[in-house]
């Protein structure tokens, strides 16, 4: 497999050679690098590479040359490489332009040339940058592959849990792929058992649970200890910033999360908003990213779901899905919303077979020259309709509002209004699902009477709820299930509870049980704040252990 590549361009051959040098003695290892001294000559190159199905992790640029700049090449090469990291190295006359090329070209990085000593002025920046890019890079396929149908729900939440754990895979539509029929027969299977996923080792699995898929992609499914300090119910981003906290502060630590790090932000195609990332992020970068951060400052992830906490002597005992317990001083529950159900008839008997809540990543490439619906009209739906925009030949967004100003951030609406072919229609509600199998057609309700539309792609976005149902009934939740913490408890709780303080900000009605992120009663539903609220969970957590110890 030959190496992944960092291209080096600038016109002036000695500056070339010397940042050529400096990338070969820190990079060469586990890179191929190769030079380009123009513009043009490095469009070429990237050309030639992708024909030859060679990876490229970075572009490294000049920004002033003649002909191309380094911007132009940067937008350039986005088609051929999306995925590789982009940074221009300029003079510091340049500065300007590669700070306007942010947006423009969507570069990731600008670096000032001269870039002595490189160990602090350029190897951190391009450290980070190919570290995320490897985040997203799978050097050999495995030839892991599904076979299934595209509207069986089963198939589609095998292929959903595979992609959100970034485990890469060949999906063989039984309809399209006479492979899939191949396969099936050599394993003595048919169609009655889809989906069904084939292992490069031969190990096949037939409509495998989430657990099982699991296990066998290699995610811990059984905690490695029976006691933790504390234990974060949910991996979203509220959940994976109390992990960096908990155990870079020393605290044994355990997030456990049945999906995919990440939670709802995970599923967002790009975060614009979030400090620190001028050029925005997407959700999946952004759990990678904390993931990985979680992971190297020594925090377990465990694939569960959490069916039930219970509290015993200062001492929390959570069962998982499959039965097994673990036992914490401290639980921080961080299980943000899910997606609330459309009230509609037949909406059920299509979720997961044309109709879906939230934005299903691994539909986008199946909608391709399709019409796509987007309901709702909040930055959730907002951010759906742009990513789809990429895949689908058109995209309405059904808005029941009379229009998205109250409800959308106005960057969205501005991008919104700049994609030809994303339309929002107003006013406009579906109240009908119909189809043979799959979904075909929906009615909608509008200003001017009922209308029906022929679709199998409809993706809802209309709002959401905690489930907090797991619970025990003295977490104390307001009446649509957000738990209750720190000022927010009844002010008698102290005097019931019989404790000489009052709770911490984010402890929940039970003692040593926090809650943080858009699970919490009254939280500001933004990844920053989940980030700060996990964050600054840690610190109570602290003082609660402090107290016990007294
Ligand atoms: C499509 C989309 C786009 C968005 N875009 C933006 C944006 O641009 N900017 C912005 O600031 N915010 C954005 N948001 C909002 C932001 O993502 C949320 O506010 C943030 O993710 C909340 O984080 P959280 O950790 O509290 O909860 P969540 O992200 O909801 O994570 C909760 C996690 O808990 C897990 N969980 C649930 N129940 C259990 C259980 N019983 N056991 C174990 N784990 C459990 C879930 O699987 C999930 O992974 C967006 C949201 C969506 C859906």
């Amino acid at each position: 497999m030959p190496k992944p590549i960092i291209l080096a361009v600038d016109d002036d051959t000695s500056v070339l050679e010397a940042v050529v040098q400096d990338l070969r003695r820190h990079y060469g290892q586990q890179y191929r690098i190769l030079r380009a001294a123009s513009g043009k000559a490095a469009l070429d190159t990237a050309e030639q590479l992708k024909e030859r199905g060679e990876q490229v992790a970075l572009f490294l640029s000049d920004q002033r040359m003649p002909g191309m700049t380094g911007v132009e090449l940067l937008e350039n090469v986005i088609p051929l490489y999306p995925d590789a990291k982009r940074a221009l190295l300029t003079a510091y006359a340049d500065t300007e332009a590669a700070i306007r090329a942010i947006n423009s070209a969507k570069i990731h990085y600008y670096l000032n040339k001269p870039w002595d000593p490189p160990e602090e002025k350029l190897y951190p920046v391009l450290d980070d940058l190919l570290e995320a890019w490897l985040q997203g890079y799978k050097p050999s396929f495995d030839g892991l592959r599904v076979i299934g149908t595209r509207w069986s729900p089963q198939d589609h939440a095998t292929r959903d849990f595979l992609g959100r754990n970034h485990v890469q895979y060949q999906w063989l539509n039984l309809e399209q792929h006479p492979e899939a029929t191949k396969l099936l027969e050599e394993h003595k299977l048919d169609a009655k058992n889809l989906p069904v996923v084939c292992f490069g080792n031969g190990d096949v699995l037939v409509q495998p649970s989430q657990l099982e898929l699991a296990q066998k992609i290699g995610l811990r499914t059984q905690a490695e200890q029976q006691f933790y300090d504390l234990v974060v119910i949910g991996a979203g981003p509220a959940g994976l910033a109390a992990g960096v906290y908990g155990a870079s502060e020393g605290l044994r630590t355990l997030i456990v999360e049945p999906e995919a790090p990440g939670g709802q932000a995970g599923s967002s195609s790009r975060i614009e908003n979030y400090l620190g990332f001028p050029q925005g992020l997407s959700g999946e970068e952004l759990a990678k990213r904390a993931t990985l951060q979680a992971n190297r400052l020594g925090a377990e992830f465990l694939t569960q779901r959490a069916t039930c906490v219970r509290s015993e002597n200062n001492y929390h005992i959570i069962t998982m899905a499959d039965g097994n317990e673990v036992s914490c001083h401290v639980c921080l529950v961080a299980t943000g919303v899910s997606y609330c159900k459309l009230d509609v008839s037949g909406a059920d008997r299509f979720t997961g077979a044309g109709m879906y809540y939230g934005a299903s990543m691994s539909e986008a490439i199946s909608c391709a020259n399709e019409e796509v619906y987007i309901v709702g009209g909040a930055n959730s739906a907002g951010q759906a309709a742009m990513h789809f925009s990429n895949y689908a030949a058109s995209v309405r967004m059904l808005v029941r509002g009379s229009g998205l100003e109250k409800s959308m951030s106005k960057y969205l609406i501005d991008q919104i209004a700049s994609r030809p072919n994303i339309t929002v229609e107003t006013q406009t509600e579906i109240v009908g699902f119909d189809g043979d199998g799959h979904l075909e057609c929906i009615t909608l309700k509008t200003p001017k009477g009922e209308e029906k539309r022929s679709t199998s792609s409809v993706f809802i976005f209309i709002g959401a709820a905690p489930k907090t149902d797991w619970l025990p009934s003295t977490v104390l939740t307001d009446a649509r299930g957000f738990i209750l913490a720190g000022p927010d408890l009844p002010s008698d709780l102290r005097a019931k509870l019989k404790i000489d303080r009052d709770p911490y900000l984010l402890e929940s009605s039970v003692p040593g049980i926090f809650v943080a992120g858009d699970v919490r009663h009254g939280s500001v539903k933004r990844c920053a704040s989940a980030v700060g609220e996990g964050s600054i969970a840690v610190q109570f957590v602290h003082q609660y252990l402090a107290n016990l110890s007294r």
